[in-house]
């Protein structure tokens, strides 16, 4: 304290050579450093800038050697004050240094903020002196560049190699004069923090199947997902009290988190992250290196900078393979919003209902400046909590992760609308003749084991089958569970992938509304089903219940095409109406029958003089036909067709000649009539009629 009180009357005796910049220490006696100040405060002041006054004055101390510095940067700044290293090392002097600090000091005061870091360092470099004696030399190639551009995307701190990469690029392209501005052609080339993060960015994902539902704004962007890191971490602990464990997920507690080291199982968390491409974890750490495994935790390492980042589809697979893993560590994340420490306290009250009405776990992730600016926030929710059906993860540049609620609110709203978690699955038993053993995830697509089942990394398990008759390649999207006792395996999907393999396999030539129609049906029996096969609380996957082949390995990235939950509730209403817990197609069922149709009936009714022979041909679409021979000529017809001119209850399975002059036809499906009829439904659709009439035509009473 003593020598500080000398030092600054001390100062006051430099008023007559410039009382704006004071001078401290050793500094005070010099004669060369306040002179060097002057020169630089007046040529800066005649470009523009709003320089020190002795009202307002900046400080300058002397650092202490071994300080905060680099040998590369012999001096530092805070708004008011500058820390020069004396005798710096190097070729540079310390007005070099005085003048680089002092310009941190004038764009302070007259940019307001508008420069991004890397523009204001080149800007000091240009204006202090220290490339004067730097040649022009190649420009830096795209290898060279890419640490400093990630760097600067990610609001990082630039290094000494940065910086002499900077002062290349600034002596090739040269700098502008005017006061605040920046090279465009460096802006170009490095960008700014944060700069492709643009607005609003968001998707909901299938926790099941991994599965996109919906997305918006750009989100293939890629940025360091902060805090969201912690749900992985999280999930690669060996052990914890699970309760205890989700308050501190909600409250972001980092040191608590870091503290669990002893049960953190790194190939586990690697595992988990994989989905994630662009990422360098630290190989090896130890938790005495705090700063290093905090990067695990998501804040930046020692070079300020983040170990990983991730566009939105990838950092959501990672979140489910995360809290598929160990969900029973996350379900406190429900409480996010009400413990008084959780990061989703403060919010909007109407916003934090919403959460509760959804049932979501919740966990934010904020990546902020050094001085706790927020750059860009990510919102993590998963619901409803008992059983989670849905992820969404919400991205915000600017702002904090708790503050992406008030952005996120009216998405939710209409995603609680459009898709709610009783429609959201389907239970379906597979193939029971192949062997489980024979069914194989891909090596870019890693299986893992969860406490509800197996799943993926993509969500997409590969099947070979071995089974007479059945597709030998085949691909379904999910979580498989084994029942009790060696029962058959259960695949948990969500009702869109179920929807669009069930009309792959038993209507792809169904259009229009007829195919929304259908559509709804297969979506309605699918999410309501599980009562058909009690003993799994599953669906089957052939005709008895409806026909899922999962898709084909081959089939083009899965579009999206949604639910109509307006159909839905009609059939809801329907199915009260006619006392019905699964809606039948018009030849569903599993009645046996039998009919024997005399040759003469045949041929009066084909109005044809002789038939030879009857025939069912499947086409390679799937599609049945029956196909007629007579003595001249043939012809096929829809199997449906065929079907309803001889009044048959369902497409047959058998024809045969019987003998006695007659035929015979055997099938399966209830004669009830009842039901939605693939033929009628198109030819409804092509009649013009919606699919809320072909539905009321098929299953309202009044048909
Ligand atoms: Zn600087
Ligand atoms: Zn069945």
């Amino acid at each position: 304290m003593s020598t500080r009180l000398t030092l600054r009357r001390r100062s006051l005796r430099l008023f007559d050579i410039g009382a704006a910049v004071l001078f401290f220490g050793v500094f005070a006696q010099q004669t060369e450093l306040p002179q060097a100040a002057t020169t630089a405060l007046s040529e800066l002041a005649a470009q523009g800038y709003r320089i020190p006054s002795e009202d307002d004055p900046v400080r300058v101390f002397p650092a202490l050697t071994g300080g905060d510095f680099s040998g590369h940067h012999a001096g530092g700044w805070r708004p008011g004050s500058i820390y020069l290293r004396q005798h710096p090392q190097g070729a540079l002097s310390e007005t070099i240094y005085l003048r680089h600090e002092l310009f941190h000091e004038v764009s302070h005061r007259s940019c307001g903020g508008r420069m991004p870091g890397w523009a204001e360092e080149a800007a000091a470099m240009h204006f202090s002196g220290e490339l004067a004696d730097l040649e022009p030399s190649a420009w830096p190639n795209d290898a060279e560049l890419q640490g400093m551009k990630t760097r600067i995307s990610h609001g990082a701190e630039l290094d000494a190699n940065d910086r002499s990469l900077l002062g290349r690029l600034v002596v090739d392209a040269g700098w502008p004069k005017e006061p605040c501005s920046q090279s465009a052609k460096l802006s170009e080339l490095l960008g700014e923090a944060f700069d492709q993060a643009g607005g609003h960015a968001y998707l909901l994902m299938s926790l099941l199947s991994g599965r996109i539902l919906e997305r918006g704004g750009d989100i293939d962007s890629r940025q360091p997902p902060g805090s969201l890191l912690k749900i992985p971490y999280a999930a690669a602990l060996k052990q914890a009290n699970p309760e205890v464990l989700s308050s501190e997920l909600a409250a972001s507690d980092t040191d608590k988190l870091a503290q669990r080291h002893e049960y953190f199982q790194t190939e586990r968390y690697r595992l988990l992250l994989s989905p994630v491409r662009e990422q360098k974890l630290p190989v090896q750490t130890t938790p005495a290196d705090r700063q290093t495994w905090r990067t695990y935790l998501g804040e930046r390492n020692t070079d300020g900078d983040f170990a990983l980042q991730a566009s939105l589809p990838e950092l959501a697979l990672a979140m489910r393979a995360a809290l598929l893993s160990k969900p029973e560590y996350f379900r406190g994340l429900s409480q996010n919003g009400l413990a008084p420490n959780s990061t989703l306290f403060g919010q909007n009250a109407a916003d934090k209902k919403l959460l509760r009405q959804l049932q979501a776990l919740a966990k934010t992730g904020t990546v902020s400046t050094g001085d706790g600016q927020p750059l860009v926030g990510h919102l993590l929710l998963a619901w409803p909590a008992t059983h989670p059906v849905f992820l969404a993860i919400f991205r915000q540049r600017g702002m904090s992760g708790a503050a992406v609620l008030s952005k996120a609110a009216p998405v939710l709203k209409n995603w609680q609308q459009n898709y709610p978690a009783r429609f959201a699955t389907v239970r379906v038993r597979l193939l029971t003749p192949t062997d489980p053993a024979s069914w194989e995830a891909r090596a870019d697509c890693p299986e893992l084991d969860g406490s509800l089942g197996r799943f993926t990394l993509c969500g997409q398990f590969h099947i070979v089958s071995t089974a007479r008759g059945s597709r030998s390649e085949r691909l379904v999207s999910g979580i498989l569970r084994q029942t009790a006792g060696n029962g058959p395996t259960v695949l948990e999907t969500d009702v869109e992938t179920y929807v669009d393999s069930v009309l792959a396999a038993e209507a792809q030539n169904l259009t229009g509304s007829g195919r929304e129609a259908m559509r709804a049906v297969i979506a309605w029996n699918g999410s309501h089903g599980s009562h058909r096969h009690a003993d799994s609380g599953s669906l089957c996957d052939t005709t008895h219940c409806m026909v899922f082949l999962g898709e084909l390995p081959s089939d083009k990235p899965r579009r999206s095409s949604r639910i109509d939950i307006e159909l839905m509730q009609l059939l809801d209403k329907l199915a009260v109406e006619t006392g019905l817990n699964w809606l039948p197609f018009a030849n569903g069922g599993d009645q046996r029958w039998q009919r024997q149709i005399s040759a003469n009936e045949l041929q009066h009714i084909f109005a044809e003089n002789q038939i030879l022979e009857i025939r069912r041909e499947h086409r390679k679409d799937g599609e049945l036909f029956i196909r007629l021979t007579y003595p001249d000529n043939e012809e096929a017809i829809s199997c449906e067709v065929f079907r309803n001119t001889l009044k048959l209850p369902s497409c047959p399975d058998t024809v045969q000649n019987v003998g006695n002059q007659a035929w015979g036809f055997q099938g399966i499906g209830a004669g009830h009539g009842l039901g939605l009829s693939i033929v009628r439904a198109q030819a409804l659709a092509e009649a013009g009629r919606s699919a809320e009439q072909i539905l009321r035509d098929a299953y309202g009473q009044s048909r």
